[in-house]
Protein backbone atom coordinates (compact mmCIF):
# COMPACT_ATOMS: atom_id res chain seq x y z
CA UNK A 1 0.00 0.00 0.00
CA UNK A 2 3.08 2.24 0.49
CA UNK A 3 4.19 1.64 -3.60
CA UNK A 4 2.97 3.44 -6.85
CA UNK A 5 2.48 0.18 -8.39
CA UNK A 6 1.20 2.87 -11.61
CA UNK A 7 3.85 2.23 -14.13
CA UNK A 8 2.72 4.59 -16.50
CA UNK A 9 4.46 8.06 -16.02
CA UNK A 10 3.01 11.06 -18.40
CA UNK A 11 4.84 14.37 -17.23
CA UNK A 12 3.54 17.46 -16.84
CA UNK A 13 5.59 18.81 -19.36
CA UNK A 14 3.91 16.70 -22.36
CA UNK A 15 0.27 18.34 -21.57
CA UNK A 16 1.41 21.75 -21.10
CA UNK A 17 -0.70 24.16 -18.61
CA UNK A 18 -3.84 24.47 -20.28
CA UNK A 19 -3.41 21.34 -21.51
CA UNK A 20 -3.06 19.61 -18.19
CA UNK A 21 -6.19 21.67 -16.77
CA UNK A 22 -8.45 20.53 -19.96
CA UNK A 23 -7.48 17.12 -19.04
CA UNK A 24 -8.26 17.00 -15.50
CA UNK A 25 -11.48 18.83 -15.76
CA UNK A 26 -12.89 17.10 -18.54
CA UNK A 27 -15.33 15.30 -16.83
CA UNK A 28 -16.78 18.13 -14.71
CA UNK A 29 -20.30 18.37 -14.36
CA UNK A 30 -22.34 21.24 -13.87
CA UNK A 31 -25.80 19.92 -11.64
CA UNK A 32 -26.62 23.11 -9.64
CA UNK A 33 -28.86 25.66 -10.89
CA UNK A 34 -27.08 28.42 -8.79
CA UNK A 35 -24.05 27.64 -11.24
CA UNK A 36 -24.40 30.48 -14.23
CA UNK A 37 -20.83 29.87 -15.66
CA UNK A 38 -17.97 27.40 -14.51
CA UNK A 39 -14.55 26.68 -15.36
CA UNK A 40 -13.70 28.16 -18.67
CA UNK A 41 -13.66 32.10 -17.93
CA UNK A 42 -11.83 34.57 -16.12
CA UNK A 43 -14.35 33.92 -13.49
CA UNK A 44 -16.99 31.64 -12.36
CA UNK A 45 -20.65 33.33 -12.34
CA UNK A 46 -22.60 32.11 -9.40
CA UNK A 47 -26.28 32.92 -8.74
CA UNK A 48 -27.38 33.94 -5.55
CA UNK A 49 -30.69 32.48 -4.67
CA UNK A 50 -33.17 34.71 -3.23
CA UNK A 51 -33.34 35.51 0.51
CA UNK A 52 -30.20 33.18 0.86
CA UNK A 53 -26.92 34.92 1.95
CA UNK A 54 -23.55 33.23 0.55
CA UNK A 55 -20.72 31.59 2.82
CA UNK A 56 -16.96 31.15 1.55
CA UNK A 57 -14.32 29.50 3.45
CA UNK A 58 -11.03 28.51 2.43
CA UNK A 59 -8.24 25.74 3.62
CA UNK A 60 -4.96 24.95 1.73
CA UNK A 61 -2.99 21.50 2.47
CA UNK A 62 0.81 21.33 2.09
CA UNK A 63 2.42 18.55 1.58
CA UNK A 64 4.75 16.74 4.34
CA UNK A 65 2.52 19.34 6.65
CA UNK A 66 -0.86 18.32 6.77
CA UNK A 67 -0.48 15.00 4.17
CA UNK A 68 1.71 12.45 4.03
CA UNK A 69 1.52 10.74 0.33
CA UNK A 70 3.73 7.87 1.70
CA UNK A 71 0.03 6.66 3.43
CA UNK A 72 -2.16 8.87 1.95
CA UNK A 73 -3.62 7.51 -1.56
CA UNK A 74 -3.76 10.45 -3.83
CA UNK A 75 -7.56 9.78 -4.37
CA UNK A 76 -8.10 10.16 -0.80
CA UNK A 77 -6.16 13.32 -0.36
CA UNK A 78 -8.82 14.78 -3.06
CA UNK A 79 -11.98 13.73 -1.65
CA UNK A 80 -10.32 14.60 1.84
CA UNK A 81 -9.34 18.03 0.83
CA UNK A 82 -12.86 18.66 -0.32
CA UNK A 83 -14.43 17.35 2.97
CA UNK A 84 -11.93 19.90 4.84
CA UNK A 85 -13.96 22.49 3.54
CA UNK A 86 -17.76 21.43 3.04
CA UNK A 87 -17.51 20.49 7.27
CA UNK A 88 -16.33 24.65 7.37
CA UNK A 89 -19.41 25.30 5.21
CA UNK A 90 -21.99 22.95 6.93
CA UNK A 91 -20.59 24.31 10.33
CA UNK A 92 -22.15 27.80 9.05
CA UNK A 93 -25.53 25.45 8.65
CA UNK A 94 -25.21 26.51 5.04
CA UNK A 95 -25.63 24.14 2.20
CA UNK A 96 -22.67 23.75 0.00
CA UNK A 97 -22.77 24.13 -3.64
CA UNK A 98 -19.57 25.29 -5.52
CA UNK A 99 -16.18 24.40 -4.92
CA UNK A 100 -12.68 25.96 -6.67
CA UNK A 101 -9.54 24.15 -6.83
CA UNK A 102 -5.87 25.34 -6.97
CA UNK A 103 -2.93 23.64 -7.50
CA UNK A 104 1.24 23.81 -7.03
CA UNK A 105 2.86 20.96 -8.72
CA UNK A 106 6.21 19.75 -8.86
CA UNK A 107 7.17 17.62 -11.55
CA UNK A 108 7.85 14.68 -9.57
CA UNK A 109 4.30 13.97 -10.31
CA UNK A 110 3.48 12.71 -13.54
CA UNK A 111 -0.42 13.48 -14.93
CA UNK A 112 -1.54 10.06 -13.82
CA UNK A 113 -0.89 11.07 -10.14
CA UNK A 114 -3.04 14.15 -10.58
CA UNK A 115 -5.80 12.15 -12.46
CA UNK A 116 -6.03 9.93 -9.30
CA UNK A 117 -6.71 13.56 -6.96
CA UNK A 118 -9.06 14.74 -9.41
CA UNK A 119 -11.37 11.76 -9.11
CA UNK A 120 -11.93 11.97 -5.28
CA UNK A 121 -12.22 15.44 -6.09
CA UNK A 122 -14.64 14.64 -7.88
CA UNK A 123 -16.13 11.60 -6.32
CA UNK A 124 -16.82 13.97 -3.30
CA UNK A 125 -18.41 16.62 -5.66
CA UNK A 126 -20.62 14.45 -7.23
CA UNK A 127 -21.62 12.35 -3.27
CA UNK A 128 -22.27 15.68 -2.09
CA UNK A 129 -23.77 17.40 -4.75
CA UNK A 130 -21.27 20.85 -5.22
CA UNK A 131 -19.95 22.17 -8.34
CA UNK A 132 -16.24 22.65 -9.61
CA UNK A 133 -16.33 25.74 -10.83
CA UNK A 134 -12.75 27.27 -11.18
CA UNK A 135 -9.44 27.11 -9.45
CA UNK A 136 -5.53 27.96 -10.76
CA UNK A 137 -2.72 25.62 -11.16
CA UNK A 138 0.96 26.76 -11.04
CA UNK A 139 3.64 24.65 -10.81
CA UNK A 140 5.84 24.35 -7.53
CA UNK A 141 9.98 23.87 -6.73
CA UNK A 142 8.61 20.99 -4.40
CA UNK A 143 6.29 19.17 -3.09
CA UNK A 144 2.40 19.24 -3.84
CA UNK A 145 0.08 21.87 -2.36
CA UNK A 146 -3.79 22.24 -2.60
CA UNK A 147 -5.96 24.98 -1.52
CA UNK A 148 -9.90 24.58 -1.77
CA UNK A 149 -12.30 27.04 -1.31
CA UNK A 150 -15.73 26.67 -0.61
CA UNK A 151 -19.17 28.37 -1.53
CA UNK A 152 -22.56 27.41 0.71
CA UNK A 153 -25.99 29.24 1.11
CA UNK A 154 -28.48 29.51 3.66
CA UNK A 155 -31.52 31.39 4.17
CA UNK A 156 -30.36 34.38 6.17
CA UNK A 157 -31.78 34.05 9.17
CA UNK A 158 -30.66 30.70 9.75
CA UNK A 159 -26.80 31.28 9.84
CA UNK A 160 -25.16 30.08 12.75
CA UNK A 161 -22.00 31.48 14.37
CA UNK A 162 -19.65 30.51 16.45
CA UNK A 163 -20.75 33.52 18.96
CA UNK A 164 -24.03 32.88 19.91
CA UNK A 165 -23.76 30.36 22.60
CA UNK A 166 -25.63 31.30 26.08
CA UNK A 167 -25.93 30.21 29.71
CA UNK A 168 -27.42 26.97 30.09
CA UNK A 169 -27.73 26.15 26.91
CA UNK A 170 -26.92 22.86 26.12
CA UNK A 171 -23.63 21.91 24.08
CA UNK A 172 -24.18 19.00 21.44
CA UNK A 173 -21.61 16.87 19.59
CA UNK A 174 -22.56 14.75 16.33
CA UNK A 175 -21.41 11.43 15.67
CA UNK A 176 -18.08 9.88 17.99
CA UNK A 177 -14.59 11.25 18.24
CA UNK A 178 -10.83 10.25 18.10
CA UNK A 179 -11.01 7.43 15.67
CA UNK A 180 -9.28 10.02 12.74
CA UNK A 181 -5.99 10.44 15.18
CA UNK A 182 -5.48 6.95 16.09
CA UNK A 183 -6.46 5.82 12.74
CA UNK A 184 -3.16 8.38 11.77
CA UNK A 185 -1.44 6.57 14.51
CA UNK A 186 -1.83 3.12 13.05
CA UNK A 187 -0.74 4.47 9.58
CA UNK A 188 2.77 5.60 11.04
CA UNK A 189 3.21 2.21 13.04
CA UNK A 190 2.63 0.50 9.73
CA UNK A 191 4.80 2.78 7.70
CA UNK A 192 7.50 2.21 10.12
CA UNK A 193 7.03 -1.80 9.83
CA UNK A 194 7.11 -1.27 6.16
CA UNK A 195 10.31 1.01 5.80
CA UNK A 196 12.02 -1.57 8.57
CA UNK A 197 10.63 -4.66 5.81
CA UNK A 198 9.22 -4.12 2.41
CA UNK A 199 7.51 -7.21 2.51
CA UNK A 200 5.32 -6.99 5.41
CA UNK A 201 2.16 -6.54 4.81
CA UNK A 202 0.16 -3.81 6.46
CA UNK A 203 -2.05 -5.17 9.41
CA UNK A 204 -5.12 -2.94 9.59
CA UNK A 205 -7.82 -5.77 9.95
CA UNK A 206 -8.56 -4.19 13.67
CA UNK A 207 -8.54 -0.49 12.70
CA UNK A 208 -10.84 -0.88 9.33
CA UNK A 209 -12.82 2.20 11.08
CA UNK A 210 -10.14 4.09 12.42
CA UNK A 211 -8.16 4.11 8.93
CA UNK A 212 -11.21 5.32 7.32
CA UNK A 213 -11.76 8.32 9.48
CA UNK A 214 -8.45 9.28 8.47
CA UNK A 215 -8.37 8.44 5.03
CA UNK A 216 -11.75 8.81 3.87
CA UNK A 217 -13.55 11.20 6.41
CA UNK A 218 -17.04 12.76 5.32
CA UNK A 219 -18.66 16.28 6.39
CA UNK A 220 -22.09 16.26 8.22
CA UNK A 221 -23.56 17.37 5.35
CA UNK A 222 -26.58 16.11 7.07
CA UNK A 223 -27.13 17.95 10.01
CA UNK A 224 -28.19 21.54 8.42
CA UNK A 225 -31.04 19.63 6.97
CA UNK A 226 -31.66 17.31 10.20
CA UNK A 227 -32.06 20.03 12.93
CA UNK A 228 -33.85 22.08 10.48
CA UNK A 229 -36.24 19.00 9.64
CA UNK A 230 -36.23 18.46 13.78
CA UNK A 231 -36.96 22.43 14.22
CA UNK A 232 -33.30 23.36 16.41
CA UNK A 233 -31.59 26.38 15.23
CA UNK A 234 -28.36 26.02 17.38
CA UNK A 235 -27.42 29.24 19.17
CA UNK A 236 -23.43 28.34 18.19
CA UNK A 237 -21.79 25.37 16.09
CA UNK A 238 -18.54 25.04 14.77
CA UNK A 239 -16.46 22.40 13.01
CA UNK A 240 -14.17 19.79 15.02
CA UNK A 241 -11.03 19.98 12.93
CA UNK A 242 -8.54 20.62 15.55
CA UNK A 243 -9.88 18.22 18.42
CA UNK A 244 -13.07 18.79 21.16
CA UNK A 245 -11.02 21.21 23.72
CA UNK A 246 -9.41 23.69 21.45
CA UNK A 247 -13.12 23.80 19.61
CA UNK A 248 -14.87 24.32 22.54
CA UNK A 249 -12.91 27.05 23.51
CA UNK A 250 -13.12 28.90 20.88
CA UNK A 251 -16.52 28.69 20.70
CA UNK A 252 -16.81 30.00 24.21
CA UNK A 253 -14.25 32.54 23.23
CA UNK A 254 -16.14 34.16 20.68
CA UNK A 255 -19.43 33.66 22.76
CA UNK A 256 -18.26 35.18 26.15
CA UNK A 257 -19.34 32.06 27.95
CA UNK A 258 -18.05 29.50 30.03
CA UNK A 259 -18.96 25.63 30.04
CA UNK A 260 -18.87 22.46 31.89
CA UNK A 261 -18.27 19.11 29.28
CA UNK A 262 -18.58 15.57 31.08
CA UNK A 263 -15.86 13.18 30.08
CA UNK A 264 -18.83 9.69 30.48
CA UNK A 265 -20.57 12.16 28.07
CA UNK A 266 -17.70 11.61 25.15
CA UNK A 267 -18.96 9.72 22.51
CA UNK A 268 -16.57 7.22 21.59
CA UNK A 269 -16.53 4.51 18.86
CA UNK A 270 -15.44 0.64 20.44
CA UNK A 271 -12.23 0.45 18.14
CA UNK A 272 -11.71 3.47 19.85
CA UNK A 273 -11.63 2.17 23.18
CA UNK A 274 -9.51 -1.28 22.48
CA UNK A 275 -6.82 0.45 20.52
CA UNK A 276 -6.54 2.81 23.03
CA UNK A 277 -6.27 0.20 25.21
CA UNK A 278 -3.49 -1.49 23.05
CA UNK A 279 -1.64 1.36 22.72
CA UNK A 280 -1.86 2.69 26.24
CA UNK A 281 -3.56 6.19 25.21
CA UNK A 282 -6.17 7.83 27.03
CA UNK A 283 -9.37 7.76 25.25
CA UNK A 284 -10.24 10.70 26.81
CA UNK A 285 -7.06 12.86 25.95
CA UNK A 286 -7.79 11.63 22.47
CA UNK A 287 -10.97 12.70 21.66
CA UNK A 288 -10.36 15.92 23.21
CA UNK A 289 -6.68 16.81 21.47
CA UNK A 290 -6.66 14.34 18.55
CA UNK A 291 -8.69 16.62 16.24
CA UNK A 292 -9.58 15.81 11.99
CA UNK A 293 -13.15 14.29 13.00
CA UNK A 294 -14.70 16.82 11.33
CA UNK A 295 -17.90 16.32 12.95
CA UNK A 296 -20.03 19.64 14.53
CA UNK A 297 -20.75 20.81 17.57
CA UNK A 298 -23.41 23.48 18.60
CA UNK A 299 -25.57 24.62 21.12
CA UNK A 300 -28.72 24.47 21.51
CA UNK A 301 -31.62 25.97 23.81
CA UNK A 302 -32.83 23.85 26.69
CA UNK A 303 -36.39 23.96 25.73
CA UNK A 304 -35.27 22.18 22.11
CA UNK A 305 -33.85 18.80 24.06
CA UNK A 306 -36.74 16.86 23.73
CA UNK A 307 -36.65 17.24 19.82
CA UNK A 308 -32.99 15.98 19.72
CA UNK A 309 -32.73 13.28 22.55
CA UNK A 310 -33.88 10.72 21.00
CA UNK A 311 -31.02 10.99 17.14
CA UNK A 312 -28.50 8.65 17.28
CA UNK A 313 -26.15 11.34 15.81
CA UNK A 314 -25.99 13.13 18.79
CA UNK A 315 -25.28 13.61 22.18
CA UNK A 316 -25.53 16.06 24.62
CA UNK A 317 -21.48 16.47 26.22
CA UNK A 318 -21.76 19.11 28.86
CA UNK A 319 -23.58 22.54 29.32
CA UNK A 320 -23.22 26.32 28.63
CA UNK A 321 -22.28 28.58 32.17
CA UNK A 322 -21.05 31.67 32.74
CA UNK A 323 -17.93 33.33 31.62
CA UNK A 324 -16.56 33.56 35.04
CA UNK A 325 -17.42 29.97 35.38
CA UNK A 326 -14.52 29.23 32.94
CA UNK A 327 -14.29 26.35 31.02
CA UNK A 328 -13.66 22.77 32.69
CA UNK A 329 -14.02 19.20 32.04
CA UNK A 330 -16.02 17.35 34.75
CA UNK A 331 -14.20 13.58 34.84
CA UNK A 332 -15.68 10.59 35.58
CA UNK A 333 -14.51 10.93 38.91
CA UNK A 334 -16.04 13.99 39.60
CA UNK A 335 -13.35 16.28 39.55
CA UNK A 336 -13.86 19.11 37.71
CA UNK A 337 -10.50 20.30 35.42
CA UNK A 338 -9.75 23.11 33.01
CA UNK A 339 -10.14 22.64 29.86
CA UNK A 340 -6.52 23.38 28.11
CA UNK A 341 -6.24 23.61 23.68
CA UNK A 342 -4.11 21.29 22.30
CA UNK A 343 -4.32 20.71 18.94
CA UNK A 344 -2.92 17.27 17.32
CA UNK A 345 0.31 19.03 15.71
CA UNK A 346 1.05 19.96 19.72
CA UNK A 347 0.85 16.57 20.58
CA UNK A 348 3.01 15.40 17.43
CA UNK A 349 5.73 17.02 19.22
CA UNK A 350 5.58 14.95 22.35
P1 LIG B 1 -6.56 32.61 -15.63
O1 LIG B 1 -5.40 32.83 -16.53
O2 LIG B 1 -7.67 33.59 -15.84
O3 LIG B 1 -6.16 32.41 -14.22
P2 LIG B 1 -6.53 29.83 -16.14
O4 LIG B 1 -5.98 29.59 -17.48
O5 LIG B 1 -5.66 29.65 -14.96
O6 LIG B 1 -7.22 31.25 -16.12
O7 LIG B 1 -7.80 28.89 -15.96
C1 LIG B 1 -8.71 28.68 -17.01
C2 LIG B 1 -9.97 28.11 -16.44
O8 LIG B 1 -9.70 26.86 -15.82
C3 LIG B 1 -10.60 29.00 -15.38
O9 LIG B 1 -12.00 28.86 -15.48
C4 LIG B 1 -10.11 28.39 -14.09
O10 LIG B 1 -11.02 28.64 -13.03
C5 LIG B 1 -10.05 26.91 -14.45
N1 LIG B 1 -9.02 26.17 -13.70
C6 LIG B 1 -7.69 26.42 -13.66
N2 LIG B 1 -7.05 25.52 -12.89
C7 LIG B 1 -7.99 24.69 -12.41
C8 LIG B 1 -7.97 23.57 -11.52
N3 LIG B 1 -6.83 23.11 -10.97
N4 LIG B 1 -9.14 22.95 -11.26
C9 LIG B 1 -10.29 23.41 -11.79
N5 LIG B 1 -10.39 24.45 -12.62
C10 LIG B 1 -9.26 25.10 -12.93
MG1 LIG C 1 -5.11 30.91 -13.49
Amino acid sequence: MFENKDESRTPISDLGEFGLIDHLTKHVEIKRSSTIKGIGDDAAVINSEEERVMVVSTDLLVEGVHFDLSYMPLKHLGYKAVMVNLSDIYAMNAEATQITVSLAVSNRFPVEALEELYSGILTATKLYNVDLVGGDTTSSTSGLVISITAIGQVASDEVVYRSGAGENDLLVVTGDLGAAYLGLQVLEREKQVFQANPNAQPELDNYTYLVERQLKPEARKDIPKLLRDLDVKPTSMIDISDGLSSEIIHLCKNSEVGCNLYEDKIPLDPQVISTCEEFDLDSTTIALNGGEDYELLFTIKTEDFPKIKANPNLTVIGHITGKKDGMHLITRADTKIPLIARGWNAMEKE
